[in-house]
């Protein structure tokens, strides 16, 4: 789908939306996939403590874990099941936690990158569509 869009909103840095690679200042300028709570979070004694605990109590890939049949991966980091960004609350939140190989974690995260992508499709499509209907 090639979609062009010209908006004057400043709200969303979109002009990455329908390339696959966007530049990489640009990347993460959808507000809220990287910001710097997150950053802090992911620097915090808590989450390292956290992070640790699961690691030694999980130490094996929780995806690969779930294949037919079974992989045996060691883990090398934990992931919140429900991003921080979709649930803020859940980040000390055990049951929201899977450790994960490098691999699987790279799958997940491009999966959600996807999805964000194209949720700020969905918003910058309805906004033009509100704008275009003002005028009338
Ligand atoms: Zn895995």
């Amino acid at each position: 789908m090639s979609l062009y869009i010209v908006s004057s909103r400043k709200k969303y840095n979109v002009h990455w939306v329908n390339t696959d690679k966007p530049p990489a200042n640009e990347r993460f300028s959808y507000k809220g996939i990287y910001d710097e709570r997150n950053q802090a979070f992911y620097q915090s004694k808590e989450w390292r403590r956290i992070s640790h605990w699961k690691l030694r109590h999980d130490s094996l890939c929780e995806q690969c874990l779930k294949k037919e049949p079974a992989v045996i991966t060691p883990a090398e980091c934990v992931d919140h099941k429900v991003g921080l960004n979709d649930d803020w609350a859940k980040r000390f939140d055990i049951d929201n936690l899977q450790s994960l190989c490098l691999s699987c974690h790279l799958k997940k995260e491009n999966e959600e990158r996807k999805r964000k992508r194209l949720e700020l499709q969905q918003i910058i499509i309805e906004e033009t569509m509100n704008e275009l209907n003002d005028f009338e």
